[in-house]
């Protein structure tokens, strides 16, 4: 498969990737101590658009161009797979939307807890989802009303460190018990005061967090949970108390529809984008960074290969892990009948859900073309009569 490397990437894609410095990593991998989920998930990236995936040859259907693209691994963590999950998920929430204001609220764990973060992943996050959306719904009972919220996990800072939170994106009213849309505030100010939200907020997540050690205690669990632990989850326990915990409400948005784009910017983020690695040499990864402890300006931080893929596995999260969540009267089982009666209340009519759109690439030479495939292969390589084609034709122009 060598030497078949006629793919140049585009201009317009990002010069380096993840999967290069997994590259050039190569068998070092092993030795970061990752787990075999963090591993394989690693694996599918490296893998992403290379022969390993197989691929398929496409003709355009307007200048008859000829061309030869790799499979996608379609992983969520992929940097290169990320925009066509993306559209299909904001087509489906516009038909969700309701002629209210929306606001962004970030709930965020403190850093005393990134270890527990490291290896109770499952647990913490969901506590994080939980706490946040029983936070908002005690705000919203107190006021007679259900609210609704959609809310996405991101665990990654700018410089691909552990940094926990949810971005949440929340109506800013609920429905009361006649069923009827109720407004919190007309003067366009956050739902509930910040600095409240952020004490319900961490009592919540202690009070899980204080359950789950008595289960440990009691499920059988004394002789393996040994003092030593015990004292330190304690001590971490105290510690969530001593620092004040950050719930922060942006400025509401200007039409609903800029709500559903705007979450679709967080929805399929992951820890770094291709294009922000700027470099990569023998030892060594550069990529860029905004520093918002100095107003976001932008740096640049250089990581061994072993350090950034270490960094960037921390954010791998577990199987099946859901990190998109819907709540209240946005959740599943309100959403089928209730809020389409609730959006003809509001006066608007319900959109029926799109069939997910056939993803149409369009012809790199012509720019026009739509491209139609011709003829699929696996990763013993493309077929005899494409090898002698591309070696007998001079390539095409760009
Ligand atoms: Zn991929
Ligand atoms: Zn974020
Ligand atoms: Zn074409």
């Amino acid at each position: 498969m060598r030497g078949f490397k006629t793919i140049k990437k585009q201009p317009t894609q990002p010069q380096y990737e993840v999967a290069d410095v997994l590259n050039v990593l190569g068998s070092r991998l092993e030795d970061l101590g990752l787990n075999s989920w963090q591993l394989r998930t690693l694996s599918a990236l490296k893998k992403c658009r290379t022969s390993a995936l197989g691929g398929h040859i496409d003709a355009c259907d307007e200048c008859g161009n000829i061309s030869i693209s790799y499979n996608s691994c379609r992983n969520r963590h992929c940097p290169k797979c990320q925009s066509k999950n993306r559209e299909q998920w904001i087509e489906n929430r516009e038909t969700e939307l309701l002629p209210v204001p929306y606001f962004h609220v970030v709930f965020t764990l403190p850093d005393v807890l990134n270890k527990t973060a490291l290896h109770e992943p499952k647990m913490l996050y969901d506590f994080l989802f939980e706490s946040a959306w029983e936070t908002l719904q005690t705000f919203g009972k107190n006021r007679g009303l259900k609210m609704g919220m959609i809310a996405v996990l991101h665990t990654w800072g700018q410089n691909l460190s552990l940094h926990p939170h949810l971005h949440c994106i929340v109506p800013g009213g609920g429905v009361d018990e006649s069923g009827t849309w109720k407004n919190l505030r007309s003067d366009g100010k956050f739902l509930f005061p910040v600095k409240a939200l952020s004490k319900v907020f961490r009592a919540k997540f202690c009070e899980k967090l204080k359950h789950q050690l008595s289960l440990k205690l009691n499920e059988n669990q004394r002789e393996k949970f040994t003092e030593n632990e015990a004292g330190n989850y304690e001590k971490l326990r105290q510690s969530l108390w001593e620092k004040p915990w950050v719930v922060y409400a942006k400025k509401p948005f200007g039409s609903s529809k800029s709500v559903v784009e705007y979450l679709g910017r967080y929805t399929h983020k992951i820890a770094i984008s291709n294009g922000r690695i700027r470099g990569i040499d023998d030892k060594t990864v550069t990529f860029d960074y905004k520093d918002y402890r100095q107003k976001g300006i932008k740096k640049q931080m250089v990581l061994s290969h072993e350090e950034f893929i270490r960094r960037f596995a921390m954010h791998i999260l577990p199987k099946r892990f859901v990190k998109i969540r819907h709540y209240g009267f946005l959740s599943s089982t309100w959403k089928r009948i209730k809020l389409k009666n609730l959006q003809q209340k509001l006066g608007i009519q319900p959109k029926e859900k799109l069939p997910p759109k056939v993803f149409q690439p369009k012809c790199s030479c012509c720019k026009v073309g739509n491209l139609v495939t011709i003829a699929t292969f696996d990763l013993r390589g493309p077929p005899q009569w494409f090898l002698e084609m591309s070696q007998s034709q001079p390539t095409p122009k760009k």
